[in-house]
């Protein structure tokens, strides 16, 4: 595995606003927030994106994460304004952190599509 910040965030190395954790998954606060909430959603082993989740063990992390991100949209409040996830893949979509990632972003109005 590559030196990797979300591992790192994931095994406490690197300190992190921690919001929610699951038994193989993890919520934390974005460094650079993009909305009044932004929370990243990971898994807490090492995955790059969401097209390395493969097979039924990456069908079910899938799953799970999704679960997840959507019980923290529920925590912080965010279910009657709605809220995005989003997930960066590759240099077109502008991944930066190469360990699969959900963004969760609410508490604005958003505009479609994104640029
Ligand atoms: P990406 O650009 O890969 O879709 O998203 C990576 C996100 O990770 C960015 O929104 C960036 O602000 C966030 N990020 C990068 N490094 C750190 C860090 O050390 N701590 C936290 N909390 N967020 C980070
Ligand atoms: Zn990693």
């Amino acid at each position: 595995m590559p030196d990797c910040i979300f591992c790192r965030i994931a095994a406490g190395e690197i300190p992190a606003t921690v919001v929610r954790r699951s038994g193989d998954a993890m919520a934390f606060r974005d460094l650079d927030p993009r909305a009044p909430t932004h929370v990243l959603v990971i898994p807490t082993a090492h995955v790059a994106a969401v097209r390395d989740a493969t097979g039924s063990d990456g069908e079910s992390l899938l799953g799970r994460l999704l679960q997840f991100a959507a019980e923290v949209a529920t925590d912080l409040g965010l279910d009657a304004g709605g809220y995005r996830l989003v997930t960066n893949t590759g240099p077109d979509a502008g991944q930066s952190v190469a360990h699969l990632h959900l963004h969760l972003l609410g508490g604005r109005r958003m505009s479609w599509p994104p640029g």
